[in-house]
């Protein structure tokens, strides 16, 4: 599918990754969205995980109605195909296949919604079929904004729905005098992924010292590296005992990856989950708190002077 090249906003953007769920991906991007915010920066959080967006809950904020993301889906009359493939060889995708002279057989889950298909087609045998594959969503709070993008159950075309979650933040972002967009994205290295990150200005890769946190923080970064994103690393539980740390700081250094921010294991991370409330209200003074602080002081500083 087409991925997004440009913002078309002159907004900064911190995308905030990981290559795998679970690291904290998600109370970094929250987080550092609250902390800037209480900074006194105008701040756009933006849930991009859109299998299952959770930073709503985690603030405790109230969604509006929504707006349906519908796609395009061709509809192929049999009675006026002549089978010429002109669609099938126009679908990069591959959501078309046919043998010469026959009717194509349309993939729903490949189709990007791009419509070269239908332009292509010049019998007229293509007709509009639209389908509903999420919803956005918005909601405000104490000078806050947050965009959700949400996949409809059983819709397999996540990187669209991110697509459309960003475009939708996007547009809001050209009404609204932001200083900062933070981009929460899925977890992995997948289109979904790559989405939000072609139109940030950094990545945070949040990671934990495990084998599996430093097997996909190399994933993630090499992805940030395709996609020429400056990419930095926030290590996340990051004493836990018997960890990593070592081998991530040499990943670090090999590539010459700055490690920006290091979060200790901390309870009162568990208490803020449970409360539904960030943890800079919670509990700022607590080590993740002081930890999450120093991250968002830095990030704060780099947006003021022009750095990102
Ligand atoms: S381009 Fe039109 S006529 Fe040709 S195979 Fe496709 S649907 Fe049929
Ligand atoms: S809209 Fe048509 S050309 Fe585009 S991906 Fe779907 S089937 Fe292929």
């Amino acid at each position: 599918m087409v991925t997004l090249r440009k913002k078309n906003v002159d907004v900064p953007i911190v995308a905030v990754t990981g290559g795998k769920g679970g690291t904290g991906k998600t109370m970094v991007a929250v987080n550092l969205a609250v902390g800037l915010n209480m900074e006194g920066l105008k701040v756009m959080l933006v849930d991009a995980d859109v299998d299952g967006p959770c930073c709503a809950a985690l603030l405790g904020m109230k969604l509006d109605a929504g707006n349906e993301v519908r796609t395009f889906r061709p509809v192929i009359e049999e009675t006026k195909c002549v089978g010429c493939m002109k669609c099938v060889d126009a679908c990069h995708e591959h959501a078309l296949i046919s043998l010469q002279g026959e009717t194509p057989i349309f993939f729903e889950e490949l189709c990007s919604g791009c419509g070269a298909c239908k332009l292509v087609c010049g019998y007229g045998a293509i007709g509009d079929g639209w389908k509903t594959i999420g919803t956005t969503y918005t909601a405000d709070a104490d000078g806050l904004k947050l965009v959700v993008g949400e996949l409809k159950p059983t819709e397999p075309r996540s990187p669209l729905m991110a697509r459309a979650t960003v475009l939708r933040a996007i547009s809001e972002l050209r009404n609204g005098g932001y200083d900062v967009a933070v981009i929460d994205t899925a977890p992995g290295v997948h289109n979904t992924v790559a989405q939000p990150l072609w139109v940030s200005d950094l990545a945070l890769a949040v990671t934990e010292p495990t084998p599996l946190g430093t097997h996909d923080l190399k994933f993630i970064l090499a992805l940030a590296r395709e996609l020429e994103l400056p990419v930095e690393v926030v290590l996340n539980k990051a004493d836990v005992p018997g960890g990593l740390k070592d081998e991530l700081l040499n990943i670090c250094h090999e590539r010459g990856i700055k490690l920006t921010a290091e979060i200790p294991l901390d309870e009162e991370l568990l208490r803020s989950y449970i409360a539904g409330e960030p943890l800079m209200k919670k509990a700022p003074n607590s080590p993740a708190g002081k930890a999450l602080m120093s991250l968002i002081l830095t990030i704060r500083d780099r947006l003021k002077g022009g750095e990102i």
